[in-house]
């Protein structure tokens, strides 16, 4: 079944589940989208060659621990990743690789798991994500920006906003990977433009992956809210429901000039994990359609809302 039948099917249980039976039977049903898809299928759409434009996804990353965890997020990404045509490379821009001043690629050949948190398990630092670079595609993004002056580095690598979703994602880190950063001086437009620059590399096979999380304040969360499709606090439902129709309607005026949607104020009061959505709404052409693949909050407060342009 394509991806869009089924995120349309995968909606439409979800929406008559949300009226009819509560967020938690609807997050039931995220458990049933893993039977839609054949095994035999998603063999075959793993295996394609990126015979098409590559989609642009976003991914709401949430926890770290996320890449250890069997939940209906994980599943969903485990799904979604199945159901894509294989990329020739992943191009990801990470709420955690933060630059100031300046926009940087990285270009190496190995690039190494970056365990950018603290006060996790040890099981969570054992974890490595051993996909290689693509040092070539990678100076290729750099030489297309036009907003900037992007330099290749091989300080960073890939940091959890990247590796954890991917674990999920493309399992067997067989997918080439590299991350360009984010220049925190600059405003919300500066990255969507960078996002529309980087564009053409969709029709050479690589998947630009926006990582960051729209409804996101650490200083707000509700740890032991279970996951759910509901927020724990009206701010954050708010500015999810409010960034998705604007996203829905392709208002990326909206998306632009977000601290007037209502709940910003807390849901985004640092741009770190609402920038890469931007990057992936850039380079996704004007107008194109963009379904949500996934939705919900973790810690009560975190929109986990998940993308696919294309
Ligand atoms: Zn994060």
């Amino acid at each position: 079944m394509p991806v869009s039948r089924l995120s349309a099917t995968f909606h439409t249980q979800r929406r008559g589940l949300l009226r009819h039976a509560g967020a938690l039977a609807a997050l039931g049903a995220l458990d049933a989208l893993d039977a839609l898809v054949s095994p035999a299928h998603a063999q075959a759409a793993r295996n394609q060659p990126a015979a098409r434009r590559m989609p642009v996804l976003f991914i709401g990353h949430g926890s770290p621990m996320n890449a250890l965890r069997d939940t209906a997020f994980t599943r969903q990404l485990s799904s979604w990743g199945r159901a894509l045509p294989r990329p020739t490379a992943i191009l990801s821009v990470s709420a955690h690789w933060l630059t100031r001043g300046d926009t940087r690629v990285g270009v190496q050949a190995r690039p190494r798991t970056i365990h950018d948190f603290g006060g996790f398990p040890q099981a969570l630092f054992d974890q490595q994500y051993p996909a290689p670079g693509h040092p070539a595609l990678a100076r290729e993004a750099a030489a297309l920006v036009r907003q900037a002056q992007v330099a290749g580095t091989e300080e960073w690598g890939l940091d959890h906003g990247t590796w954890t979703v991917l674990k999920h994602l493309v399992p067997e880190a067989d997918v080439p990977v590299f991350q360009l950063s984010i220049d925190y001086d600059q405003p919300a437009a500066f990255h969507l433009a960078v996002g529309r620059d980087l564009a053409a590399l969709r029709d050479k096979g690589v998947l630009v992956l926006g990582s960051g999380n729209i409804a996101h304040n650490l200083r707000m969360t509700d740890r032991d809210s279970a996951d759910g499709l509901m927020a724990s606090r009206p701010w954050a439902q708010q500015f999810d429901a409010a960034a998705w129709q604007a996203l829905a309607g392709r208002d990326d005026a909206a998306l632009l000039d977000y601290r007037r949607l209502p709940g910003a104020a807390q849901a985004v009061a640092t741009p770190d994990h609402y920038h890469p959505l931007l990057y992936s709404v850039g380079a996704a052409g004007p107008g194109e359609a963009v379904k949500t693949v996934f939705e919900g909050f973790q810690s009560g407060t975190i929109s986990m809302r998940c993308l696919q342009f294309g």
